[in-house]
């Protein structure tokens, strides 16, 4: 009989084979139970198993699963455009729906350049971004991610896009605290514009909350109003990538919205469609769909399952079913909540050096001194051990790795089901207590 194999993250570990899921948590097939604190990827918003998913699933399998969207359209792909229209801010009006964050990403670079193009300027082609950040893995996105460990291997096929410090306060560059900085590290973008030219330039793309890359970190107050003042100075469209932060995750349906600005384009994914679904949606403006409209009347972009009406009613059914439950309102006041606790571990544990993030999306840095703020030795690979530890006491965290080698340190972040009750959340701090008292015991130095 012929081998198979599945292509793993790590092709030597052993990963434990889920058995099935129920709210905040999963069960392997040895009966062992995790509290998911990480949503899987930041993903699964409303938790495992949801009853009310499931059904609106099978509604839509029982009428129809695939339809092309070059050749006709679904009642439920557009009822999904007008709820995220009716969601989002200012004009955001328009919804392209794609497979995963970095086709979301993708597409959102693409609509920018045609954007200009459309208008008669074809030397716009550039979408320029943070270093410390991720927007996907694909060679597009990952030309605007300033994730230097994802790059690495590619860096011949990459555009050198990551031109500016990301907002990271716990290691400002600069050595200077907000507001009195008058943020520095967004002034940056006027100066890289200047050197790289306006005209080259089709968008400036950035993370509200910095994931992946860099552990949950959020900007200080009017960081973003700086940004969008810049973009909107130098005619370059501001795309917010939305794909972690958005669809609640931060207690908003955008994170944008927490410091007033709206983007011309933005980014969804992960909790869009909760896990329940593959889909993401690159979302535009009024303004950035006009000359289109006016133009070639076609985003040049689309995949096979674009749109693909089962994981449209799936994304449908999750957005309502968060709106219905009102879901958002309690996202702060357990985030709040959260990050006493994580405080109260603080002074307990010398290794935590950072305690950071927004609503439910919260990152914990880890460092040899507090004091110095000295990270640990990248070979000590911290973080990878904590996430081990926590997975062996059946606690989900999430590994955000760094961007900047040796410069920031190791960090995972904790982002639950937003469903999560008081009495999880007591029982995955009373995880994490346990995981960082095994760390000091076995690693610490
Ligand atoms: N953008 C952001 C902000 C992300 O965090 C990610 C994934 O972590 C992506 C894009 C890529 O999404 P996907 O993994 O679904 O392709």
């Amino acid at each position: 009989m012929k081998r198979s194999y599945l292509i793993k993250p790590v092709l030597d570990d052993v990963y434990p084979v889920i058995d099935y899921g129920k709210g905040v948590y999963l069960f392997d097939m040895d009966g062992k139970k995790y509290l998911d604190a990480a949503s899987g990827a930041v993903t699964a918003n409303i938790g495992h198993g949801e009853p009310e998913i499931i059904e609106a699933m099978n509604q839509q399998a029982r009428r129809v699963s695939f339809v092309y969207r070059s050749q006709f359209t679904s009642e439920a792909a557009e009822s999904l455009a007008k709820k995220i229209a009716d969601m989002t801010p200012g004009d955001l009006n328009w919804s392209f729906f794609v497979n995963s964050g970095s086709e979301a990403t993708e597409t959102a670079m693409k609509i920018a350049i045609q954007y200009w193009q459309e208008k008669g300027i074809q030397t716009k082609t550039k979408v320029l971004s943070r270093w410390v950040s991720y927007h996907g893995i694909t060679l597009g996105a990952l030309s605007m991610s300033g994730h230097t460990g994802r790059r690495a291997r590619f860096v011949p096929l990459l555009e050198d896009f990551p031109v500016i410090n990301p907002p990271y306060c716990y290691r400002c560059p600069y050595q200077l605290e907000a507001p009195s900085c008058q943020y520095a590290c967004a002034r940056e973008l006027e100066t890289a514009i200047q050197r790289i030219g306006a005209d080259k330039i089709a968008a400036f793309i950035a993370e509200p909350v910095i994931g992946a890359a860099g552990g949950a970190i959020a900007p200080p107050e009017d960081y973003f109003k700086v940004i969008k003042q810049i973009c909107d100075t130098h005619e370059i469209l501001f795309i917010a990538d939305e794909v972690m932060t958005g669809s609640g995750r931060t207690g908003e349906m955008l994170a944008c919205t927490h410091w007033e600005i709206t983007p011309d384009i933005v980014t969804l994914g992960k909790g869009m469609g909760a896990g329940y679904a593959p889909i993401a949606a690159a979302v535009a403006s009024e303004k950035v769909m006009e000359p289109i409209l006016a133009g070639t009347k076609q985003v040049m972009s689309g995949h096979t399952l674009s749109a693909n009406p089962q994981s449209c009613a799936i994304a449908l059914a999750v957005l309502e079913y968060i709106e219905k439950n009102k879901i958002m309102s309690q996202v702060e006041s357990k985030g709040v909540y959260f990050k006493q606790q994580l405080e109260k571990m603080q002074s307990q544990f010398e290794f935590i050096g950072d305690i950071r993030g927004k609503g439910l999306m919260l990152g914990i840095e880890f460092v040899a001194d507090r004091g110095t703020k000295k990270p640990y030795p990248r070979q000590a690979l911290i973080t990878q051990k904590m996430v081990a530890l926590a997975k062996e006491k059946g606690l989900i965290v999430y590994p955000a790795g760094s961007g900047i080698d040796g410069v920031n340190g190791d960090s995972i972040m904790i982002a639950p089901p937003l469903t999560i009750t008081e009495k999880e959340i007591d029982e995955l701090i009373a995880l994490l207590n346990e995981t960082f008292t095994a760390f000091a015991q076995d690693f610490s130095c």
